[in-house]
């Protein structure tokens, strides 16, 4: 259950969809782990994720929202939740490689800000009132339940 809250520009086609309050967790996603063990993300995940780590761990893989720093837009990535056999936690962000707005390096750990649900709907009020970010256009309202 959640809410799809987004824009759309008639004028210039441009739009964004935001899927909000969804709680899937993706449980050692396969794709995750064969990237891990090529070492893209990084040396920690490479030596966990490998078949004779030194300690078991499971990680969680959920979709996150980013406020990128220098267009201030959001763009899609997700966090990665590593937890061992104690249930320590860390968690580790993956961000999508450059902003796709700005096309700015946005890497995993300079990564923007994190936004959640409130933030994304003043995002998106932000827009709803003043215009298309691109043409400054009028933009049609998406609010829609989801589940
Ligand atoms: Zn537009
Ligand atoms: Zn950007």
């Amino acid at each position: 259950m959640g809410r799809k809250l987004g824009w759309h520009c008639e004028n210039c086609g441009e739009g964004e969809l935001f899927h909000l309050g969804y709680g899937a967790n993706a449980l050692n996603p396969p794709e995750f782990v064969k990237e891990a063990q090529e070492g893209v993300h990084g040396t920690l995940f490479k030596v966990l994720m490998s078949d004779d780590a030194p300690v078991k761990v499971d990680v969680r893989m959920r979709g996150a929202h980013f406020l990128c720093p220098y267009c201030q837009r959001i763009y899609s990535g997700k966090v990665a939740y590593v937890q061992d056999e104690s249930g320590a936690i860390f968690r580790h962000t993956i961000a999508p490689g450059r902003c796709p707005h700005c096309n700015t390096v946005v890497d995993n750990e300079a990564s923007g800000v994190r936004v959640r649900s409130k933030g994304i709907q003043r995002y998106v009020d932000r827009i709803w009132s003043d215009g298309c970010p691109s043409c400054g256009h009028e933009v049609e309202r998406i609010d829609e339940p989801w589940d």
